[in-house]
């Protein structure tokens, strides 16, 4: 089976074990085969508005086993990377998941009305509006840098529409200032690195449903990447531009049945 191949499996979330609320067929069997053979596994998501609380419990709530310290989310990536270079203030557009990952990296969050920071950190934040704009500018130009948890643009919700995401506020916060964001969520590098170590490295296979974000990271780092399509991606989609998955599956189960 593919899984003999690889000692880590870094999992992404949506598309690939759930559809929003609903449970997507096979995926908690596939963990649970997974964790009978003794495989590494990690949970990641560029979503950085929940904890790793609130998504084991979503996970829990459909039949999947995982454990808080299994989970990398782009805002625990976001805090790592601060914390390991010192940077003690951030000014943060962005939801609870974000600032709690923040606060527990040991850095001060500043209110609207601060006259510096360190950092600018933008993430999804669903109360975004002028006013948070407008601080986020002022800072910038005042020399604080610019991060970003993932530049995602948009979110699928139900009938086929989407959301604005992470990458939308982000991109009105650079128009305004014409300042390019460091992005630390997928595709980078930092936030796969983060997960393999979670997983208790070896070596990696990445799951995902999205080229430009799970593939693509996967293809910039020299990792294999399972491509299931259950999500985003369509057979049809294969055929143009873009990363190209080892490994392409109908189903995740694929991954634990016998060649
Ligand atoms: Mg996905």
């Amino acid at each position: 089976m593919i899984a003999d191949r690889y000692d880590a499996f870094l999992f992404d979330l949506d598309g690939v074990l759930y559809r929003g609320a609903e449970p997507i067929e096979g995926a908690a069997g596939t963990i649970a085969t997974l964790r009978s053979l003794g495989k590494g596994l990690a949970f990641m998501t560029n979503n950085s508005a929940r904890t790793p609380e609130a998504i084991v419990a979503h996970l829990a709530a459909l039949g999947i086993e995982a454990g808080a310290a299994e989970v990398e989310t782009s805002a625990l990536t976001t805090a790592e990377l601060l914390r390991s270079r010192a940077v003690v203030s951030a000014y943060v557009v962005g939801d609870e998941g974000l600032r709690t990952a923040l606060a527990a990296a040991g850095l001060t969050l500043l209110e609207q009305s601060a006259s510096d920071a360190e950092t600018v950190v933008v993430g999804w934040d669903r109360g975004f509006d002028y006013a948070e704009l407008a601080t986020a500018c002022v800072l910038i130009q005042r020399g604080a840098s610019l991060v970003a948890s993932n530049a995602d643009a948009s979110y699928p919700v139900e009938d086929g529409l989407v959301l604005p995401g992470a990458g939308a506020i982000l991109a009105a916060i650079e128009t305004a200032t014409g300042v390019n964001a460091e992005v630390v969520g997928k595709p980078n590098a930092p936030i796969f690195r983060a997960a393999l170590a979670r997983a208790g490295d070896g070596r990696p296979l990445v799951i995902g449903d999205r080229l430009d974000t799970d593939i693509e990271g996967a293809r910039r780092l020299g990792w294999d990447a399972l491509l299931v399509l259950t999500g985003i991606t369509t057979e049809d989609d294969l055929h143009g531009a873009g990363p190209k998955p080892t490994y392409v599956a109908e189903r995740l189960d694929r991954l634990v049945e016998q060649d």
